[in-house]
């Protein structure tokens, strides 16, 4: 990948709600681009496809997300 495209490129995110138990720690790593429903304490994807320079940070919900419920699938 060139420097140009690790600028402008995108990941995909993909996060499964009915694994979601709202710990919010992905909230807590990246928060523009997950959110969490104040009702149904479950994740909001609010960017499913970030910037790439998110990809650390994304990587970190991705990591702390104790329920296993967030992936970056590219
Ligand atoms: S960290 Fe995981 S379990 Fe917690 S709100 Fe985010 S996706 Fe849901």
């Amino acid at each position: 990948m060139s420097t140009r495209d690790a600028l402008t490129g995108h990941l995909r995110v993909e996060a499964d709600r009915a694994r979601c138990a709202g710990h919010a720690q992905c909230l807590l790593a990246a928060p523009t681009v997950f959110d969490v429903d104040e009702t149904s304490l479950k994740v909001i994807l609010l960017d499913p496809e970030p910037a790439e320079g998110l990809r650390p940070a994304v990587q970190r919900a991705v990591s702390m997300c104790p329920m296993g419920a967030l992936e970056i699938v590219d």
